[in-house]
């Protein structure tokens, strides 16, 4: 079975045994929680539109390890053609689910994993990359979701990881047995966590020799002991319990994030893909962070796609469409959001081969990618409330709208261009109300900001990628300077 159905996929979600939890409770049946969903749903998307004939060119590909048709999600990108088909199919996904998806984090993970691995091999006699290898094979063939899992929760940030006053703080290795190692810590805001069937966890930061114990690669099923999974909020979550369609501005279709912590976690020995190497962490993360900042190229453009299409539509409701500012906001925000899409492509078109055989992207404009998407989605944003007006913010719920006393109050004075039903208008502003201030602005606006390392963390790899030096050498040699 190498590729699953969207209904196989959520039935082999529904036999997991993973330890949620939620507003202060346990969530037994997490498939069908009303909170949790829509963000299975989105997951469920990367299944469906690979069974459909229209998106396969995308949404699949051939394995280099399996021969067989594979989930592009899964795939080990073996060419320049690779890296951009992903980010159109990430745009695709955009735009068929306006919110994270969240199958990417693994994809990104299995990319720079395996190029990592092969390296540590080479230095040091090990046999991760064979782990990694066996490992994929399985994930392709199960066609399996995978949280990748990066962020530590950090605790004082002028601290190295073995400084820290409390251990933990960074995810870390406990107990070496003969057959594995145990570990203990958290990854923080680990998207899509509860919609996946393993959790491939790696280092968060460069590591010295002390660090040794943190750092770890390896994945494990999301419902292995000791794994216990907090689910973060989003704003307006609770109005998915209302049962308004309309009120949640996209009902289909969401993403999560949540706290998940390992307490004493058994890790066997064939799914360890680093352990102590701490002169590779930092080549990991850089790697990671370069293929999730090339992916935001991708989905938050498809996103933004939705955004502006739900601008104009208000534009049109409102009867301004023809006003030349409104034409020129629009025309912005699609310059922004190509911008962006520019970015994406052209950081895998630059992209090149490793040494493992994979394709890694020019880290240095995947870094110039994401930097733009810390910005521009907020401008896109900003446009988009201009446009949709203040009804955005303060239009009334469905219920009042279906209310035989209030409603017709309501479909009479929130009218807006003949032809358009109330309804229609308030759909619309629902849903930019959702990507930009709703559950969808997680993953839309402070995503953008922090998701795939915050805006410093680009301005540092941009320092180091930019090559100064040689730009200073281009400036003396037009000067005729002689030094
Ligand atoms: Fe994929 Fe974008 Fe979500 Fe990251 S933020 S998992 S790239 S959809
Ligand atoms: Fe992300």
């Amino acid at each position: 079975m190498a590729l699953m159905t969207g209904e196989q996929y959520i039935e082999s979600i529904r036999k997991m045994n993973m330890q949620i939890y939620m507003f202060g409770e346990k969530i037994e049946n997490a498939v069908d929680n009303p909170i949790l969903r829509p963000s299975l749903n989105s997951v469920r998307a990367t299944y469906d539109l690979a069974q459909m004939p229209e998106y396969e060119d995308l949404m699949t590909a051939t394995s280099s390890i399996t021969g067989e048709i594979i989930n592009r999600f899964t795939n080990i990108h073996q060419s320049t053609d690779d890296l951009i088909k992903k980010v159109k199919m990430q745009r695709l996904m955009g735009q068929k689910t306006a919110s994270c998806f969240q199958r990417c984090v693994g994809m990104d993970a299995f990319n720079a994993v395996y190029s990592t691995a092969y390296e540590i091999d080479k230095a040091h006699g090990t046999k991760y990359f064979e782990n990694f290898v066996e490992y994929m094979k399985y994930v392709q063939e199960n066609d399996l979701t995978v949280d990748g899992a990066m962020t530590d929760p950090k605790g004082d940030r002028s601290l190295s990881p073995s400084k820290q006053s409390d251990p933990d703080l960074y995810l870390r290795v406990v107990e070496r047995r003969e057959d594995g190692v145990v570990v203990r810590g958290a990854k923080a805001h680990q998207t899509g966590i509860t919609n996946s069937h393993e959790v491939l966890v790696m280092p968060t930061i460069a590591m010295s020799p002390e660090d040794k114990d943190y750092a770890i690669a390896f994945s494990v099923p999301v419902d292995t002991e000791g794994i216990i999974i907090i689910v973060g909020r989003q704003s307006c979550d609770t109005r998915k319990l209302e049962g308004s369609d309309i009120d949640v501005g996209n009902s289909e279709f969401g993403g999560m994030e949540a706290l998940v912590v390992f307490d004493d976690v058994f890790v066997p020995n064939e799914r360890i893909f680093l352990n102590g190497e701490t002169e590779f962490a930092g080549v990991l993360v850089e790697r990671f962070a370069g293929y999730h900042r090339q992916s935001y190229g991708g989905c938050k453009v498809g996103v933004g796609d939705v955004l502006i299409g739900a601008a104009a539509l208000m534009a049109d409701y409102n009867g301004v469409q023809k006003a030349s500012h409104i034409k020129d906001k629009l025309i912005e925000m699609i310059h922004l959001n190509e911008t962006l899409y520019s970015c994406g492509i052209a950081c895998s078109a630059e992209g090149h081969k490793t040494e493992s055989g994979n394709y890694l992207i020019d880290l240095l404009l995947a870094n110039v990618c994401k930097q733009n998407i810390t910005r521009f989605p907020y401008e896109i944003a900003r446009l988009a409330e201009d446009i949709a007006g203040g009804l955005m913010v303060t239009a009334p719920s469905e219920k009042d709208l279906r209310d035989p006393k209030i409603g017709p109050y309501i479909e009479k004075y929130l009218v807006g261009i003949e032809g358009v039903s109330v309804e229609n208008r308030l759909r619309v502003l629902r849903l930019i109300e959702n990507l930009t201030l709703g559950t969808a602005a997680v993953g839309y606006r402070t995503e953008s900001m922090h998701g795939a390392g915050s805006p410093q963390a680009q301005r540092i790899m941009i320092s180091r990628q930019g090559n100064l030096n040689a730009k200073k050498e281009l400036a003396k040699s037009i000067a005729k300077v002689n030094e």
